[in-house]
Formats: C-alpha cells, sequence, structure tokens
C-alpha cells in the first residue's frame, strides 16, 4: 500500500513532543475500531505521548479479551464526563476506522468542540469528510488495522510492533477480510500477516476468541433468523433479514450477538446482495452486503442514509420495520429496474 510520506513527516514532526492524544472511532464498534485504535495507542504511549482510547458506545462480548480493550472509555456510560475533559485538553485527535465525526454520533459532536487539537484521520471507508489536518484515507485497504500496521511501521519501524500490538491489529484484519475471504487480500496485507505472526500471537486463539466465543442464544438467534426471517427477492438474487426487539429478548440477545448474520445468505450460491434490519432503541439498524459489482455504498447513500464500502455498507431507518422493509423492496427494485442489481 502507497502511504504518503510527507503525511508521515508530518505525524513524525506532530509526535516529536509529548503530546496528550485522544483516539476515536465509531458507533457499534468492530474488531478494526478497536484493534486498530489500541494498537495506535500502545505505540505512542510507548513513546511518552498520554494517549485515551474512546467509543461512543459499547463493544461486543466477543471483543472484550482484546489487550488493553478495557482501557478504552465508553462515552455513553461516560456519567462523568471524563472524556469531555480528555477532549477538550488534546492536543492531537485521531479518528480511526471512520470517514466522518457522524460516525461516532455524540461523541463526534464533543470531539468537534475541540478546535485546536490536530485532527488526524486513517481510514479505509469511502469518502473521507473535510476537517482533518493529515489524511490517511485507504479505501483499498481490507481494513484499518492494516493501514495502521503499515503506518507505525513507517514512523517506527517493525521493531515498534511486538506481541501485544500485533494481536490487536490481527483482531482487525481478520475481522475485516472475514478471515482472508473477502476483496483487497494484497501480498502486501500477506507480508503484514507474516510479520505479526513472527512477533509471537497466537492465530488459532485469536480466531477461537473471536468466532468461537459465543452465548447459546446467539446459536439459537442465527438459526431462527436464518429459518424463519430470511426472505428473497428477484428470483433468490436479493435477500433481507430482520429482527425485532421482541425476537431479540427472546434469546438473550446481547450486543454483537447479530454481528456477521447479515453475510450468511451470500453463502447461497446465485445470491448477489444481502441486508439484515436490527431494532435499536429509536431506530433501525440496516447492515448490507455484497457480491462483486453490486455496490452496497451506494445503495445504503441513496436509501438508507449511510455508507461504507462497495460490498460491505450501513445505514440507519426512522420509520417502523414494516415501512423499513417495504422501502428496501422498493429501493431494490429500482436498483433492479436501473440494472445496479
Ligand atoms: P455493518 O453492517 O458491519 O454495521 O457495517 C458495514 C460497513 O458499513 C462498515 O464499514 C461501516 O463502517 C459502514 N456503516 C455501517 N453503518 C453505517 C452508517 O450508518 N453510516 C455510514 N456512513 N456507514 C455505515
Ligand atoms: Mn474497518
Amino acid at each position: 500500500m502507497n502511504i504518503d510520506m510527507k503525511n508521515i513527516e508530518a505525524l513524525r514532526e506532530l509526535f516529536a513532543e509529548p503530546r496528550k492524544v485522544v483516539i476515536v472511532g465509531h458507533t457499534n464498534p468492530d474488531g478494526d475500531a478497536i484493534g486498530s485504535s489500541l494498537a495506535l495507542a500502545e505505540v505512542l504511549t510507548a513513546r511518552g505521548h498520554k494517549v485515551a482510547c474512546t467509543l461512543p458506545n459499547n463493544y461486543p462480548y466477543y471483543l472484550r479479551w482484546i489487550p488493553n480493550s478495557e482501557s478504552i472509555i465508553i462515552y455513553r456510560n461516560d456519567e462523568e464526563h471524563i472524556t469531555d475533559k480528555i477532549i477538550g485538553e488534546a492536543d492531537v485527535i485521531v479518528c480511526a476506522d471512520m470517514n466522518s465525526l457522524s460516525r461516532a454520533d455524540a461523541l463526534g459532536e464533543a470531539v468537534a468542540k475541540n478546535s485546536t487539537a490536530k485532527r488526524v484521520l486513517i481510514d479505509h471507508h469511502l469518502f473521507p469528510s473535510e476537517g482533518f489536518d493529515i489524511v490517511f484515507s485507504h479505501p483499498e485497504s481490507s481494513s484499518t488495522a492494516f493501514l495502521m500496521y503499515t503506518v507505525i511501521v513507517a514512523l517506527y519501524g517493525k521493531e515498534a510492533v511486538n506481541e501485544k500490538i500485533a494481536t490487536q491489529l490481527y483482531v482487525g484484519i481478520m475481522t475485516d477480510t472475514g478471515n482472508f475471504a473477502f476483496s483487497h487480500l494484497t501480498p502486501e496485507l500477506f507480508e503484514a500477516v507474516a510479520a505479526l505472526s513472527a512477533t509471537g500471537i497466537d492465530i488459532p486463539q485469536i480466531y477461537n476468541n473471536v468466532y468461537n466465543s459465543f452465548t447459546e442464544g446467539r446459536a439459537r438467534l442465527f438459526g431462527y433468523t436464518i429459518n424463519r426471517k430470511m426472505k428473497t427477492l428477484l428470483g433468490g438474487k436479493v435477500a433481507y433479514m430482520s429482527l425485532t426487539e421482541e425476537e431479540m429478548r427472546r434469546f438473550w440477545f446481547q450486543q454483537g450477538d447479530n454481528e456477521g448474520f447479515v453475510n450468511y445468505p451470500l453463502s447461497i450460491k446465485k445470491m448477489k446482495m444481502s441486508a439484515m434490519f436490527t431494532a435499536q432503541q429509536g431506530f433501525i439498524r440496516v447492515s448490507l452486503r455484497s457480491r462483486g459489482d453490486i455496490d452496497v455504498d451506494t445503495f445504503a447513500r441513496r436509501y438508507f442514509n449511510g455508507g461504507g464500502h462497495k460490498n460491505a455498507a450501513g445505514g440507519k431507518s426512522f420509520v417502523s420495520m414494516e415501512e423499513t422493509i417495504e422501502h428496501y423492496i422498493k429501493s431494490v427494485n429500482e436498483y433492479h429496474e436501473e440494472g445496479l442489481v
């Protein structure tokens, strides 16, 4: 991956003296947001900077083992408003795995209030927003963690990456590539993975910690969702699933339990696009996945006020589940008429 060496020099200059740094990730944080934030935090802390990681809301239980994850401040639970104070005092604010402050909701608004800190963006989503001083925007990177690895190595060399940092980065790479099954799998990525592996990380253990650590309720909810809730359109080329709060309660839902469900319809040979609608407090979370040329980033932008990547995107819906599904079916048909699915 070709990163801009001028940016590296700018970062080097920025971190030439001790800084107060805040690292911010997106709402509904995933392994990539957490892994890349914590890795950067570890690297900067080792060089004498004061670093805090903060996320808008909590992350799923099967990511709680990630080294240092317990140190992350969850903005929504921060009743004493420690985060606002830390953000207000920060010299540097790094946004990782998000292309705009709006992806961090209320936390993004808190960050926007600090107008003097240098703002750094390290991200792999399309269409980075304005307002950052140093921008690493690489949609061709399969994960922010791989980009973060590249930035860390360019700054401080491979020696800067120890086993702990390698574990944090590997989680991001593994989860965002679907354990090396999605697009953008380049030779450089595997070279990075080889270097991470050389630090002594336990790859099967990391896999087990993330993918074989669910509750019984999650397994049963998954079966229910695929068996009872998966509907298809356009002769089986497009799928959608939905979960209401009542259904989630029935299976002792814990945050993160539905993560990855949306990928499953794409295991059907002729399936091109899949959607998952999950009830949240006050809105419906929309998750979209596609194969090949079908562009769900555009679909999410156009119909669900969201975005993401070409083959994995998301958004929100503020009407009822029934209306959301109706809107989806209508949108899929429109997309189909334009030859886009
Ligand atoms: P997921 O379906 O796993 O929540 O998200 C898939 C991708 O879409 C991720 O890259 C995520 O950052 C992006 N995404 C999810 N929800 C939203 C949203 O509400 N707005 C935008 N712009 N991107 C989203
Ligand atoms: Mn990511």
